[in-house]
C-alpha cells in the first residue's frame, strides 16, 4: 500500500521539514527494519534530507538554488515557471531512508525536507514502507 503525505506549502520557494510526518506514516505501516521510499509526484517540487537544526541552511541552499537558477530567465516553456522545473531535476523528486528499530535512521542533524518551488499549492508525497513487520 502507497500512502501520502500532505503538505501545504505558503510561499514561492520553501522547505517544509516532514520528517515527523514520515516517522508517522512508518508507525501506522508497522515497519520495524527496512526502508522508506519517499516519491514526489510534482513536476515543481523536490525532496531532500539535510541539515533540519539551523533554518539558515535551508535558507541558504534556497537562495543558491535562486541564484544559479533565477525565476526569470531565456527560457521556452510558457507556463513560466521554468526555474521551478529545473530546480526540482536538480533537487531530485525521491529519497530512501533506512528503518531500524521502527524509527528512520538519520544522522542527529538531518531532517527530511519537502521543497517547494512554485509554490504556494497543495502538494503531496507518496511513501512506500518496506521491511520487517512488529511479530504479535
Ligand atoms: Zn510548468
Amino acid at each position: 500500500m502507497v500512502r501520502y503525505i500532505n503538505v501545504k506549502s505558503r510561499a514561492r520557494t520553501e522547505f517544509i521539514d516532514i520528517t515527523d510526518k514520515v516517522q508517522e506514516v512508518l508507525k501506522e505501516a508497522g515497519i520495524v527494519s527496512g526502508i522508506c521510499y519517499l516519491y514526489v509526484p510534482h513536476t515543481t517540487a523536490a525532496i531532500t534530507v539535510n541539515e533540519g537544526a539551523d533554518p539558515s541552511v535551508q535558507r541558504d541552499i534556497q537562495a543558491v538554488l535562486n541564484k544559479l537558477v533565477p525565476f526569470e530567465g531565456d527560457y521556452h516553456h510558457r507556463e513560466g515557471n521554468s526555474s521551478a522545473h529545473i530546480k526540482a531535476s536538480l533537487v531530485g523528486i525521491s529519497e530512501t531512508v533506512l528503518v531500524d528499530e521502527g524509527r528512520l535512521v538519520l544522522g542527529t542533524w538531518q531532517s527530511i525536507f519537502f521543497c517547494e518551488f512554485d509554490g504556494p499549492r497543495h502538494r503531496r508525497v507518496a511513501l512506500k514502507c518496506l521491511g520487517d513487520k512488529k511479530s504479535s
